[in-house]
């Protein structure tokens, strides 16, 4: 449950099981204070002052062919916002959180990019995403095994709320979550890596690459011409070294653009020091100029890393019949 439920009844010196309570109505789908029945009247009233229930509310849930669920939730100051549970054998998920409604990153393939700036989501916010999705995953005798940050939003531009969001999802009295499997995405926001190196969870950094050289990053992400590719993969070094973690390189593939075997050399180049592990990810459409590239041009792609000692991962797109996968997520689809 949100630390600062917690934190207020135990100030106003509740009894523990009060907690438990406000826990058990939570799971069982209860929305607000009022309908908390097990609480006395006057503690839900003082309780509906101070702080809401949930901090996001389920508006629409969709479900893909392979069992991907994608939600659309409402904060209590109206933004939408989205996150979607992926579905994996033995009963593991993999939650996607948001980590802002809207990206002011404005990277040219990605659909919340395209919605332009929108607000940093709170600690709450975030986290209450992993509850709302943990109670859906328990129904089906399942759990919520994995969270990455590759939802709606920078999530190093936002550290302070994903850091304490973290922090929930982490700790044996929220989700049990464990550190190697949190993942945090970014575009390459240089500062904020820098926090995450410092921050205690030792969870794993994402960088999102997706090309090899300046002028095509640049065309791609705007991003770049702040922290060049030299910059962020420096950083991404220092946090490799002071933390022992290698780091995972997100790279689209798109067809005609950053998928040629001249590409595959150079990122081989750039990468041949065995701090990363690359992701080669499948694009999924989001209306705009680009197109994935052809099975053939990925498996080309594959072996020209392959045989430069980097053994990438093949990324498979999931929900994409319901614009739940990456970089579609900007509230249409459900
Ligand atoms: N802002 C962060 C995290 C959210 S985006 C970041 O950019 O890393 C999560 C991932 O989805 C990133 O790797 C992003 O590059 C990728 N992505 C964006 N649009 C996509 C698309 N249309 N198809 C596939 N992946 C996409
Ligand atoms: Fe923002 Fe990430 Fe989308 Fe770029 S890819 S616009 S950084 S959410």
């Amino acid at each position: 449950m949100s630390d600062d439920i917690t934190s207020i009844l135990k100030g106003w010196g509740e009894p523990a099981y009060r907690i438990k309570q406000v826990e058990d109505a939570r799971r069982s789908g209860i929305r607000s204070w009022e309908d908390v029945t097990t609480l006395p009247k006057a503690l839900r009233e003082k309780l509906t002052e101070v702080v809401p229930l949930w901090s996001v509310t389920p508006e629409a849930v969709a479900e893909s062919r392979d069992g991907t669920l994608k939600w659309r939730l409402r904060t209590n100051d109206g933004m939408a916002i989205e996150s979607v549970l992926i579905k994996h054998a033995r009963g593991r998920r993999t939650l996607c959180v948001s980590s802002q409604a809207g990206c002011a990153l404005g990277c040219k393939f990605c659909a919340t990019g395209a919605m332009g700036p929108g607000r940093d989501l709170t600690a709450r916010e975030i986290a209450d995403q992993a509850f709302l999705a943990a109670d859906v995953a328990r129904e089906a005798d399942a759990r919520v095994s994995n969270v990455v940050f590759m939802g709606m939003g920078e999530p190093l531009q936002n550290t302070e709320a994903v850091f304490g969001a973290i922090r929930e999802m982490h700790s044996p009295d929220g989700l049990g979550i464990s550190a190697r499997q949190i993942a945090v995405s970014t575009a390459g926001w240089v500062p904020g890596i820098d926090e995450l190196m410092n921050f205690d969870i030792p969870v794993r950094l994402a960088l999102s690459l997706h090309a090899a050289d300046d002028a095509t990053r640049d065309q791609l992400m705007p991003i770049n011409k702040r922290w060049p590719i030299a910059n962020v993969l420096a950083q991404c070094r220092r946090y490799a070294d002071r933390t022992g973690r290698r780091v995972f390189i997100e790279y689209l593939m798109l067809e005609g653009v950053n998928d040629s075997v001249a590409d595959a050399k150079r990122l081989a180049t750039i990468l041949r020091d065995g701090r990363f592990h690359v992701n080669l990810i499948e694009y999924n459409a989001t209306g705009g100029e680009y197109q994935g590239s052809s099975q053939e041009r990925r498996r080309r792609f594959a072996e020209e890393l392959e045989s430069a000692g980097l053994y990438p991962s093949l990324r498979r797109s999931r929900g994409a019949d319901i614009a739940a996968a990456c970089g579609q997520l900007a509230n249409t689809g459900v």
